[in-house]
């Protein structure tokens, strides 16, 4: 190590601080920037000691967020409490929107998060993860993760990761990881019991007559055939009927007004390849036989669910009834999307298989990994479905009330940089060149850059339209200029209409030709002294020979009604200080004047919200 040992502990704890609020990792970026903002002599040798704080904040990254904590107390004990106080602070603030769960034991809730690995997991899973986790907290309680994985067709192991991974970044962190299809044989146990009871039967019609007499509210033959019974459900398990030969149906009431009721399926043969189990398995559950005994048998006390199961729940207890089981609580809540922003696998998929998105952490997608990549921090989420609680309505909330819980959790921890869209040079007579310090933060010790002013600057063609002779304006913590001839804007400035892109790739697409740039226009202006005056408007800038092109792509609806956005991504084009080159994927900055971005390549940003 070339660091002594105090620098290592205070490396650790800035480490440990910033991996603690960001669900167990801590970003090298942030350590750095903190370090140096509290011990600026070390700035000097930031490229000796930048190896070891790496390795430091990969030991910490490693650890589990409890022995992280655990360390944190240890090794700053006044820190420490102020994180307990922090997180005590978090359930306080959650509390007020979560009512109580009925019949609920302190010790002895159960909750369980159940997706179907067979997409990306979105802020619709987030609600569901982040309301069983908050109860089974709530209550000292436990949460289960159970994949619900007994379709072959439709699920796949990168899917059963993503899901991990989402979970991971939002800090739900389950207690017990299982999948429903390592239950199989207990599932298939239950249905043969339900059969031998009479609670259930082997249809062999075709899919349309059962449907049809599902519509007429009539029974087939297969129901009251009690004679080859035995035969038949020999045959189902034992694997000698092909896909679509025969289901396994609940014994319902086929005029039931809940058509939930009219002997629905419990088992159907689907001959793929499943993730986990390959070929060996072929008669798989439904989820509405494998959802009941699974909560029962893993000891849920409480289910919870979106409203559109409603008119299940009676198949639910109807098949623990049946089955003599332990019925656990079921609840229901409204299901979370945004206007324009689809969840639906129906309305994504195509996109980003025909790579109109550019992945499912396209931004514009409401997936977690579009979310995160888009400059979302996990607190955000939470803090945002904490606020709905548990309605039932189902209105969906707007995409703002989202971006202001991230705003404000951002806000004190973002780097500042200036970047000007649609540049328009200024030519700036009468002044020596100057070294401006800007400040990386207006309040908060982030640390400062360095930047060279020869005599010419860039301001965005927004800023510079509409001036005219004489007026005075403040280049943003550098000096005052009065301009002296304003150019020819029409001509070069105005931004390129056709900005949209429909679909693009960071790493392919070079930024556009900076038509402005090599635009003749120039605005001749002279210094105006450095006294800041209220009223003056005040502007950012881009040094000459300090600039960079630079695209921010602003995200928009994906959706308008039914139809696809075609201008769903806006591509804007400018010059941005060189140090943004300089910044990592995924850092968080302000942009002055223009908005929240997540850098995500070397020339490119993502705008998060304004
Ligand atoms: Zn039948």
């Amino acid at each position: 190590m070339s660091i002594d040992e105090g620098t290592e502990k205070l490396i650790k704890v800035i480490a440990l601080k910033n991996a603690i609020e960001h669900g167990g990792k801590a970003q090298l970026d942030a350590v750095i920037s903190k370090l140096m903002g509290s011990r600026p002599e070390l700035r000097a040798k930031i490229k000796q000691i930048v190896a070891d704080m790496s390795a430091l904040v990969r030991e910490v990254n490693s650890m589990t967020l409890e022995a992280q904590r655990a360390l944190m107390a240890d090794l700053a004990p006044e820190q420490g409490s102020k994180e307990k106080e922090k997180e005590k602070e978090r359930h306080d603030a959650s509390q007020p929107h979560l009512p109580p769960l009925e019949g609920a034991v302190g010790g002895q809730v159960v909750t369980r998060f159940p997706p179907e690995p067979n997409g990306y997991p979105h802020i619709g899973h987030a609600k569901a993860a982040i309301i069983d986790e908050e109860y089974a907290r709530m209550y000292s309680g436990r949460l289960v993760l159970r994949f619900d994985d007994t379709n072959p067709l439709k699920e796949r192991a990168e899917y059963y990761d993503a899901i991990r991974e989402g979970l991971e970044w939002l800090g739900v962190k389950p207690d017990l990881e299982k999948n429903t299809s390592d239950d199989i044989s207990l599932l298939h146990s239950y249905g043969r019991k339900l059969i031998e009871a009479g609670g259930a039967y082997v249809c062999t019609c075709s899919t349309d007559r059962i449907h049809d007499l599902r519509g007429k509210g009539l029974p087939c033959e297969c129901r009251s055939e009690s004679a080859d019974i035995l035969e038949r459900t020999d045959k189902i398990f034992g694997g000698s009927y092909r896909q679509n030969e025969a289901i396994i149906r609940f014994k319902g009431d086929m005029s039931d007004p809940n058509t939930a009721m009219r002997d629905p399926t419990l088992f159907r043969i689907i001959e793929g390849n499943h993730p986990l189990l390959g070929d060996k398995v072929t008669l798989w559950p439904t989820y509405d036989f494998a959802a009941p005994i699974e909560d029962s048998h893993d000891g849920v006390t409480h289910a919870m669910r979106t409203k559109e199961y409603e008119l299940r729940n009676e198949l639910y207890f109807a098949i623990l009834d049946r089955l003599q089981l332990r019925k656990p609580r079921l609840l229901e809540f409204s299901r979370l999307e945004f206007d324009g922003l689809p969840v639906s696998k129906r309305k994504i998929t195509p996109l980003v298989q025909e790579g109109i998105l550019s992945g499912w952490d396209d931004p514009r997608l409401p997936t977690l990994a579009a979310l995160r990549r888009r400059g979302f921090v996990p607190q955000a989420i939470r803090r945002f479905v904490l606020s709905l609680g548990l309605t039932l309505a189902d209105t969906k909330p707007p995409f703002e009330t989202l971006e202001a819980f991230n705003r404000k959790i951002i806000d004190p921890l973002c780097m500042r940089l200036y970047f000007v869209p649609d540049p328009v040079e200024v030519k700036v007579l009468n002044v020596t060149p100057a070294k401006a310090v800007l400040k990386n933060h207006p309040v908060l010790d982030l640390g400062s850059r360095t930047v060279g002013v020869y005599d010419s600057v860039y301001i965005s063609g927004k800023d510079a339209e509409g001036l005219k002779a004489g007026d005075v304006l403040r280049l943003m913590e550098l000096y005052n200029i009065r301009i002296s001839s304003t150019a020819d804007l029409k001509s070069g400035s105005k931004s390129d209409p056709d900005s949209s892109e429909s679909a693009y790739s960071p790493e392919k697409h070079e930024p556009r030709e900076q038509k402005t740039a090599s635009a003749p226009s120039v605005i001749v202006a002279e210094y105006a002294g450095n006294e800041v005056v209220q009223s003056m408007p005040k502007v950012q800038w881009v040094a000459k020979g300090d600039e960079v092109p630079f695209k921010v792509l602003v995200p928009k609806e994906l959706y308008v009604g039914e139809e696809y956005n075609k201008n769903s991504l806006e591509v804007i084009q400018g010059f941005a200080e060189s140090f943004i080159s300089t910044l990592k994927r995924g850092t968080e900055i302000q942009l002055v004047r223009f908005g929240f971005c997540s850098i995500d390549s070397s020339n490119s940003a993502i705008l998060t919200h304004r």
